[in-house]
């Protein structure tokens, strides 16, 4: 989606950095059900950061800490709110999208983990209890022979262990679905508009870019994976960028997904700490995401590249040789406090943040985005 940059002085109530997932969500909120008025800024275009490129698993996640390192820091009820907290993010995507008429190509109900070790596996049935009791679903633990019935085979992996919470989707649409109703709801857009500087001015806040500036009264910080330390300097040290990456086929045929042996619709991964993430996709084509790399370089983008073509010859051996016409790269987030972000920003005054969802941000940079919004306007 094109729009037109920052052309002078300018004045709004809530400046928004980052038109991702986040900002959109914020940016919506704040327009249509408190009535600001809101300027997004994006360094390139509504979706160009890993909202535009990410691989469409709508799903549940968001923090790095296990649930019991989270129930031992701040108690079960606690737990339990940001389990819940993580479905309502799901739920309030796959809402949105047919409240607003996106059509982002839904596809794949629920999630497979897929075990790629003997103590992977052996750790999957009081996975399957903690997350059931957390999130009051049903999960089905899955031996390596209905793995293989239902279409899920990939190499160097045994049993796995399915989530019905969850659904996959066309990232870009989404995004772009998501940036043309917040014209509609009011807010103004403005790509190629890199946040330079940020200050303080007389209680509000002025956003510098090359050919303008914005004065607000509040500051909203949807950056993400492609924060600077700068903007604001509270962020420096808080946040780490990591790279995620993704190759897509050409579309198989039925044939061919009956060679490898997998056939599923379901959104899949397998149980690496730096995980690989795959899906058939709605036309026929199949994605596979590896995680990975600090650096951004031309020299560690191809040992990225390599790296994601050797797992999936060694995943996939029957589609080796199979034309990949799509590489891509984007940056994930991950904090300081290995969990996502969304409020206040400390001693910052009208200045506000929602980031790091190491990884799994489809959902909850929406909700966290959406929920942000209500903060911005004041309420709890
Ligand atoms: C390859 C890949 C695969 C992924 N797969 C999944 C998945 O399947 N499921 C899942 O849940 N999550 C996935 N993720 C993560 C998910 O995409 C992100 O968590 C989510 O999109 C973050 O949204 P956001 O709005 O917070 O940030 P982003 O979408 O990254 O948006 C940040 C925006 O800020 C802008 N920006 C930065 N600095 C400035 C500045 N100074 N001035 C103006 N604008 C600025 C950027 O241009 C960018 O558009 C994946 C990510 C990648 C990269």
């Amino acid at each position: 989606m094109t729009c037109p940059p920052l052309e002078g002085e300018r004045t709004a109530d809530v400046v928004v950095i980052g038109a991702g997932y986040a900002g959109l969500n914020c940016a919506m909120q704040l327009a249509r059900e408190h009535q600001r008025e809101v300027v997004v800024l994006d360094a390139q275009w509504p979706g160009w950061g890993a909202s535009g490129r990410n691989g469409g698993f709508c799903c549940i996640g968001g923090g790095k800490l296990s649930y019991t390192a989270v129930a031992k820091r701040w108690g079960q009820a606690a737990t339990k709110s940001y389990a819940q907290t993580q479905r309502n993010a799901v739920n309030y995507v796959e809402q949105l999208l047919e409240q607003e008429g996106i059509d982002a190509s839904i596809s794949g109900r629920g999630e497979l983990c897929l075990a790629h070790s003997r103590r992977a596996a052996a750790g999957f049935a009081a996975e399957a209890k903690e997350l059931g009791d957390l999130h009051g679903v049903e999960l089905q633990h899955w031996s390596a022979a209905q793995v293989r019935e239902r279409g899920a085979v990939a190499q160097g992996c045994s049993e796995g262990l399915y989530n019905p919470i969850g659904f996959g989707l066309n990232p870009g649409r989404y995004v772009t679905g998501l940036a043309e109703k917040c014209v509609q709801a009011g807010v103004t857009l403005l790509g190629k508009s890199a946040a330079l500087g940020v200050k303080p001015e007389q209680g509000r806040w002025r956003i510098s870019t090359a050919n303008g500036s914005v004065l607000a009264q509040k500051l909203v910080i949807t950056t993400n994976g492609y924060s600077s330390d700068n903007l604001p300097q509270w962020l420096a040290g808080r946040y780490l960028p990591i790279l995620s990456s993704i190759i897509v086929t050409r579309p198989l045929r039925d044939s061919e997904y009956a060679e490898q042996g997998f056939s599923c619709h379901t959104m899949t991964y397998d149980s690496r700490s730096l995980l690989h993430y795959f899906r058939r996709l709605p036309d026929g084509r199949f994605m596979f995401g590896t995680r990975g790399g600090l650096k951004a370089s031309e020299a560690a983008s191809l040992r990225v590249r390599a790296r994601a073509q050797r797992d999936f010859a060694r995943m996939f051996p029957a589609w080796v040789g199979v034309e990949q016409t799509h590489f891509w790269s984007g940056l994930v987030c991950m904090t300081s406090t290995l969990q996502p972000f969304v409020g206040p920003i400390p001693e910052c005054a009208n200045a506000y943040a929602a980031f790091g969802w190491h990884g799994n941000g489809v959902a909850m940079a929406s909700h966290g985005g959406h929920l942000l919004a209500d903060i911005v306007a004041g309420k709890t």
